[in-house]
């Protein structure tokens, strides 16, 4: 759990697991050109990421982006949520930057059957909901945390530019997902930015044409991944990343011409 502020509105990053993934096959035609990264890797030659939710209080209101990959991978959510002092019935909207299986895990209470953040709206990026509806076979997370929310009326679609408050913008980011979307945070002068899965590591800071195996548009992905990273750059903005390693929060800067991200001291 790690806190910070950014103008009026507080941000706070929460850790649910971690995982670790061959670099190979999630940067599938980096070849060699990882070897530059080594001391990017863990000891076993995995390339470590976190998976991070982050709470947003802001305007009166408390706001949980994403909910990590659930209970059933050892997820730590709802200790971290508890060491930061909210309970799941504080949240008044949970938003999904995306709808893949490790942002939508903690959505259900395995107990009831019933959303485990009882008193929130959930808030769905329309082109995901789209997406995986117009599947034969959605995605099995999709049909266990997403589709019940429907007929329990419980979910709101979403899309580019949503005011969840006057502080807090949607923005569509495509490529990771189709309908992927971001936060902007504006408050008394200063900026941040929720940014999901728009890159995913700190070597995609640096290399952000390297095809990712996770995006479902490689080429769009790409084009999204550096007009966020300028824009960023530009703003100064602090910057929270789904799968940055915890807390994942930090700035895009530039080191001797180079963009690189630069994380907050903990
Ligand atoms: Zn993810």
């Amino acid at each position: 759990m790690y806190r910070t502020r950014v103008g009026n509105v507080e941000i706070v990053s929460l850790f649910d697991v971690y995982f670790g993934f061959d670099p190979h096959r999630v940067w599938p035609t980096a070849g060699d050109r990882l070897e530059a990264y080594r001391d990017r890797l863990e000891p076993n030659g995995d390339i470590g990421m976190d998976c991070l939710c982050f709470l947003l209080r802001a305007d009166g209101r408390t706001i949980l982006v994403d909910t990590g990959l659930g209970p059933e991978s050892g997820g730590v959510l709802l200790d971290e949520l508890r060491e930061a002092g909210v309970r799941p019935d504080e949240v008044d909207e949970v938003i999904f930057t995306h709808l893949h299986g490790d942002h939508t895990g903690w959505n259900m209470d395995r107990a009831t059957g019933q959303p485990l953040f009882t008193r929130a709206r959930y808030l769905v990026p329309e082109g995901d909901w789209d997406d995986q509806t117009s599947r034969q076979l959605p995605s099995s997370s999709f049909s266990r945390d997403i589709a019940p929310l429907q007929w329990m009326k419980r979910m709101e679609l979403v899309g580019d530019g949503h005011p969840l408050s006057p502080s807090l913008t949607t923005v569509h980011t495509p490529g990771h997902t189709p309908g992927h979307l971001s936060i902007d945070v504006q408050s008394g002068g200063e900026r941040a930015f929720i940014l999901g899965d728009v890159f995913l590591t700190t070597i995609d800071v640096e290399e952000d044409d390297w095809s990712g195996m996770f995006d479902s548009d490689m080429a769009q992905a790409s084009a999204t991944r550096k007009t966020i990273l300028d824009r960023l750059e530009a703003d100064h903005a602090l910057v929270a990343g789904a799968h940055l390693r915890a807390p994942g929060i930090g700035r895009i800067v530039r080191v001797d011409g180079r963009r690189v991200w630069q994380g907050v001291t903990v």
